[in-house]
């Protein structure tokens, strides 16, 4: 028995342009795009997703933290941070407070973290999970860590300094329309994928229970409407490769009842409990 729960660690609110971008833009011409754009989406939800599993309880992200929310804590010489995003997360809502509203302690209970890259939407959370063993692929560390991947939403000034995660790289082991896949539990039925595009090496978590598949997708794609619609966002390295990603997406969800979970989805949490699969 294999149980997820979306967790809700505040909102983020983004330009309509990161949203999704113009069909045929490239990913220069998205950025410029984004620092153009003058309208703003709803307040989006930040969301991360426990996976309680006969191996363990499992992360996947860990979405942001309250000291985002408050102004000045993120640099400010990055006009990312002052021009493009607006994080709003309370002390209360941090993954953290949230466990400990299920009955589950952070720092104790939480045998791995997936993580599908390394946003600050993303890795905000990571300080409440000292004891746990972080799964990080290795390519988007590499970039995390340089300063491109700083300019580009990630601070790892911020992770504390006992992070140590396990690098993965994906192995040449197939699951459904993907090639390669990392296997995270033996039974093979919780598995990461490579979904690169929205950033250099990120990897989705498909879950495998027995009558559906549980599609974490991380950044692939904001939201199940996107994925419908093909539509890719202005923070791609490349738009083809977004396209390629969610393409696989949609290709496993075809052959699998799946039920779509991506980070900021108005809709993901609801989908979840009405076990709600996407339909091709
Ligand atoms: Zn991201």
């Amino acid at each position: 028995m294999i149980k997820v729960t979306a967790i809700q660690t505040g909102t983020v609110t983004i330009k309509s342009a990161q949203a999704a971008g113009r069909e045929g833009r490239s990913a220069v011409q998205r950025k410029i795009d984004m620092l153009k754009d003058t309208t703003w989406t709803d307040p989006l939800p930040i969301l991360c997703y426990l996976i309680e599993h006969p191996e363990g309880r499992f992360m996947v992200d860990t979405g942001d933290t309250w000291r985002n929310s408050v102004p000045g804590y993120l640099p400010r010489w990055n006009p990312f941070y002052t021009r493009e995003v607006l994080v709003k997360v309370a002390p209360h809502e941090e993954v953290g407070e949230r466990l400990r509203d299920l009955g589950i302690d952070s720092a104790r209970d939480i045998t791995a973290v997936l993580m599908t890259h390394m946003h600050h939407d993303h890795a905000g959370g990571i300080h409440n999970f000292p004891h746990a063993r972080f799964i990080v692929p290795r390519q988007n560390w590499k970039v995390a860590r340089s300063l491109a991947g700083m300019v580009q939403g990630n601070l790892p000034q911020r992770w504390p300094s006992w992070l140590k995660p396990e690098l993965i790289e994906p192995l040449a082991s197939s699951v459904g329309p993907f090639e390669t896949s990392y296997p995270v539990t033996t039974d093979g039925r919780i598995v990461m994928v490579p979904t690169p595009g929205h950033a250099k090496g990120h990897m989705s978590v498909i879950v495998r229970d027995t009558e559906v598949s549980y599609f974490i997708t991380g950044d692939a794609t904001y939201d199940e409407k996107n994925l419908r619609a093909d539509l890719v966002d202005g923070v791609t390295y490349d738009p083809d490769v977004s396209k390629r990603s969610q393409a696989l997406i949609r290709k496993y969800a075809a052959s699998h009842p799946t039920i779509i979970l991506p980070a900021h989805d108005f809709h993901a949490a609801a989908r979840l409990a009405a076990e709600q699969v996407y339909a091709t």
